[in-house]
């Protein structure tokens, strides 16, 4: 499934994640995709591996015994953060199985047959699964930030490129993005955001030609 995958998780990101410095909506993005993903984990573990050695030339420089012990213990904390928790159960990545319980999605109507199910929602942001049918746009929405988009099922296209399984869209609040619903098959994603995200206006343009109904 690997090869297939053409949109990885950028380096800043996954240092990020390594550090345990990521809100945790988008260390789920991470997660879901390092499990699916071969280049994505061998970066992970050089991140990893990387910030390992900074730390132990630290501590035998530096650090009392006591001291050392607890900081490689923070160190191995910061590394539990495993790509892969939980069994993938049919297209839900290990990391979505845990956040659903091991149960399947609970999917909430946002109309023109569009459905979510929110995973997770704090102060750092949100993570939802979006259902969004074959040949539909995703709803409009705004969203402070850096949204995260992972495809499960299907696939989909806006003015950046086609997104199949696996692939991950990096979006930033500049970007003006329409993604839209491959044919053929309903799309699933995994979406975290760093804000609440607000889908706008939804039902007046459910009327326009844009939805082709
Ligand atoms: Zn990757």
């Amino acid at each position: 499934m690997s090869e297939q995958i053409s949109h990885h998780i950028p380096d800043a990101i996954m240092a990020a994640y390594v550090a345990g410095n990521l809100p945790r909506p988008f260390a789920l993005v991470v997660a879901s995709h390092v499990s699916m993903c071969d280049e994505c984990r061998a970066n992970l573990l050089a991140h990893q591996a990387a910030g390992g050695a900074v730390l132990e030339g630290m501590a035998e420089e530096k650090l009392s015994g006591g001291m050392r012990d607890r900081v490689m213990g923070a160190l191995d904390d910061a590394i539990d953060v495993e790509p892969e928790p939980a069994s993938r159960q049919g297209i839900y990545p290990g990391p979505v199985v845990d956040a659903l319980s091991g149960k399947p999605p609970k999917w909430k109507k946002l109309g023109g047959g569009v459905r979510q199910c929110i995973l997770d929602m704090g102060n750092e942001g949100s993570a939802r699964l979006l259902y969004i049918p074959a040949g539909r746009p995703v709803p409009e929405h705004s969203h402070g930030g850096l949204e995260l988009t992972m495809v499960l099922q299907g696939g989909f296209s806006d003015s950046t490129g086609h997104f199949d399984v696996g692939d991950v869209e990096v979006a930033t609040d500049d970007l003006e993005h329409v993604p839209m619903a491959d044919e053929g098959e309903d799309c699933i994603c995994l979406a975290a955001t760093d804000a609440p995200l607000r889908f706008s206006a939804f039902v007046p343009r459910i009327l326009q030609p844009f939805f082709a109904i």
